[in-house]
């Protein structure tokens, strides 16, 4: 999948990335569309800083299509809107 990945400050790209499958604790969302918001831009210029590289467009929608384990309070196959950074799942 492609995604919008910041580097560093003011260095960003689109991408096509691996996403590796859920760990314990964690849901892999199929993202059906998402936007880039003035959290993202102040990441990009340095305002918010946050550990790279990170994959921006946390607010977005999507449906839930794995589970990792240990999941219990989400469907597979649900809808689902998001708020929040997308950390550490670019593989090296
Ligand atoms: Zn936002």
């Amino acid at each position: 999948m492609k995604a919008l990945v910041f580097h560093e400050v003011g260095k960003y790209s689109v991408e096509e990335v691996t996403i590796d499958p859920p760990k314990a604790g964690e849901v892999k969302i199929r993202m059906g569309a998402t936007g880039v918001c003035h959290s993202d831009l102040s990441v990009i210029n340095g305002i918010l800083p946050l550990p790279s590289p990170m994959i921006l467009g946390h607010e977005g929608a999507g449906v839930v299509e794995e589970l990792g384990a240990g999941v219990t309070n989400v469907d597979v196959v649900i809808g689902i809107c998001l708020h929040k950074y997308i950390r550490n799942i670019l593989q090296a």
